[in-house]
């Protein structure tokens, strides 16, 4: 993936109206959980209606600020026995455990904290067979 320049709004169409912009702080709302705030996040913004588009940089930060801020709130509810250790999962998915922890990063698995560890949920056994078959598929392009 290519960082765009943003000039023109691809919202309202407005023209040359995206501008860049640092520093930025988001609130994200997701139903069952606490508010998020993202800070020091980068993008482009229209000055017309105000719709933005973050850098690429700036939208991992906020898919793993995300996935972090929903696990640590997830594991005041979740059981041990919801849990699964992270060799498990890479022997299941046969990758590696840095593999596995990325993948968390990248909010592929869900997971929870445990202390100041991150273990994957359970989950039922399709995901994990669902993400193997495209884990797999994509090695084999
Ligand atoms: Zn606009």
């Amino acid at each position: 993936m290519k960082e765009k320049k943003w000039v023109d709004c691809p919202s309202c169409g407005s023209k040359g109206a995206m501008k860049y912009k640092k520093g930025i702080s988001e609130t994200y709302r997701n139903l069952g959980y606490e508010p998020i705030t993202v800070t020091n996040l980068d993008g482009y913004f229209c000055s017309a209606c105000g719709e933005g588009i973050f850098s690429i940089k700036s939208s991992k930060t906020i898919t793993s600020k995300l996935t972090d801020e929903k696990a640590r709130q997830d594991s005041k509810r979740v059981v041990a026995s919801d849990l699964i250790d992270v060799d498990s999962v890479a022997k299941k998915l046969s990758v590696t455990r840095q593999r596995v922890h990325q993948m968390m990063d990248e909010g592929k698995i869900s997971y929870v904290y445990v202390g100041k560890h991150r273990f994957p949920v359970r989950d039922n056994e399709s995901s994990y067979n669902k993400l193997k078959k495209r884990i797999h598929h994509v090695a084999h392009k």
